[in-house]
């Protein structure tokens, strides 16, 4: 596996799903990673392109079978992985690879593939932070009291990464993005 891989991490919240949904719609020929969750789906989500919704057996498997290029568990509830071969596959086929995935997913691919460019997204503020993960109204308040809580620790891995973003507004941010890509 090697070079065009790309990582864009960053605190709950911060956006990241939303800056590659706009990054991906801008640019078709990125080959985005679908992960395994054990989480279950939410209403709208679909089996296959938002994630591959896996039972904890399953899930097991694909961790002893080293299936898996990382994983982790977020939120302290739910296993999220990245299904190794598929991006294998992307990657020696020339594809610009982009891995949305948590922090601790983050490290553990920048130990695998150093290569790996690896791209912090930031919120404004924290207080924007907060109210982004107070906003999104599917969560009890102890679980964005846990959300809290994680982005506090996350937000001072931004140095571990190659770029930082500062996810003011999307088109800008996927402006940044692209360049970083070097599409
Ligand atoms: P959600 O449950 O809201 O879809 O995602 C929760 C978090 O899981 C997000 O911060 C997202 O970046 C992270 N995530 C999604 N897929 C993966 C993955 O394959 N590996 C890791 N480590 N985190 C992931």
């Amino acid at each position: 596996m090697s070079s065009g891989i790309t990582v864009i991490s960053g605190p709950a919240g911060v956006g990241k799903g939303t800056v590659v949904s706009h990054l991906v719609a801008a640019h078709p020929e990125i080959w985005v990673s679908v992960s395994a969750t054990t989480r279950p789906p939410r209403p709208g989500e679909v089996e296959g392109r938002h994630y591959h919704f896996v039972s904890e057996s399953d899930f097991d498997a694909l961790v002893a079978g080293d299936g898996l290029l990382e994983w982790a568990v977020v939120h302290g509830r739910h296993r999220y992985g990245t299904p190794a071969e598929p991006v294998r596959r992307a990657a020696d086929a020339g594809r610009v690879v982009v891995l949305e995935i948590d922090l601790a997913g983050a490290r553990q691919v920048r130990k695998a593939l150093p290569e790996a460019l690896s791209v912090f997204l930031a919120p404004p503020d924290w207080d924007t932070l907060v109210g982004r993960l107070a906003g999104r109204g599917t969560e009890t308040s102890e679980q964005v009291e846990r959300r809290l809580q994680t982005a506090k620790v996350e937000l001072d891995a931004a140095q571990e990464f190659d770029h930082v973003v500062v996810n003011d507004d999307v088109e800008g941010t996927v402006g940044q993005l692209v360049s970083l890509l070097g599409l």
